[in-house]
């Protein structure tokens, strides 16, 4: 079976499509959270995820946009968006959002936005975060977002390997374990402003990472006339 691994869409349509066309042709999509907050639209993202089927898990930003965790705990440009996408987000989307669990195992793989250790805070970024995560999930493979920075953590003979894959990177996936993260699509911040997604194989075992351009432009000018703040505007142009 042949997956698109897509994580922090964050309300970014344009960004969403351009990542579906790229990793297309696909079996399933499976999603990370942090499909709201941010962008300018959520109900739109939803309703096309639920157009492919998607399965997956709830972030930290979709928990808050649905008042399952309190905005305080973000940073005020995070949390105007948050306000925003509460307000805008029609009663459908709040429920599909609310039905979705924190964490999903499938087959092989967990599923998690933050870390199998703290599904909705924790950030897998470096090895000694990834070590202990390792302890946190049964499966041999665990599919983490949260950080928008592609990136994989091998488990080898004890010891813990960081991977920073690029467009095009693939890897194959043997016996040791492996928690793996897409990147961003909505929202890149490895410098990158490109939407970032992955196809997972489960037939060949590997997995690949793309990056793929999309109309930046036209993001950033639905969030101005919403009035986001304009950093949040600004950020998407630079990829961080
Ligand atoms: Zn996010």
């Amino acid at each position: 079976m042949r997956l698109a691994v897509l994580s922090d869409i964050h309300g970014n349509l344009a960004a969403l499509e351009a990542v579906l066309s790229a990793l297309a042709p696909f079996d399933a999509v499976w999603q990370l959270g942090d499909i709201v907050g941010y962008g300018p639209q959520p109900d739109e993202v939803i309703e096309r995820l639920r157009a492919v089927g998607a399965q997956g898990v709830r972030g930290n930003h979709d928990s808050a946009a649905i008042g399952r965790i309190d905005v305080d705990w973000f940073n005020d440009d995070a949390r105007a968006a948050v306000e925003w996408t509460a307000e805008r987000l029609g009663p459908d989307g709040q429920r599909w959002l609310g039905e979705l669990p924190e964490r999903l195992v499938e087959g092989d793989f967990t599923l998690v936005h933050g870390s199998p250790r703290d599904p909705t805070w924790e950030y897998v970024y470096s090895t000694p975060i990834a070590r202990a995560c390792f302890m946190a999930f049964e499966t041999p493979h665990c599919l983490v977002g949260h950080t928008h920075v592609p990136l994989v953590f091998r488990e080898d003979d004890g010891r813990v390997e960081m991977l920073a894959p690029s467009d095009g990177s693939r890897l194959a996936l043997d016996a040791r374990r492996t928690i793996l993260n897409p990147g961003s699509v909505g929202q890149p911040r490895d410098g990158d402003r490109r939407a970032c997604g992955m196809v997972l194989d489960t037939d060949e075992r590997t997995v690949e990472w793309r990056r793929v351009d999309y109309e930046v432009g036209t993001t950033q000018q639905r969030m101005r006339e919403i009035g986001l703040p304009a950093r949040l505007v600004e950020r998407l142009g630079h990829g961080l």
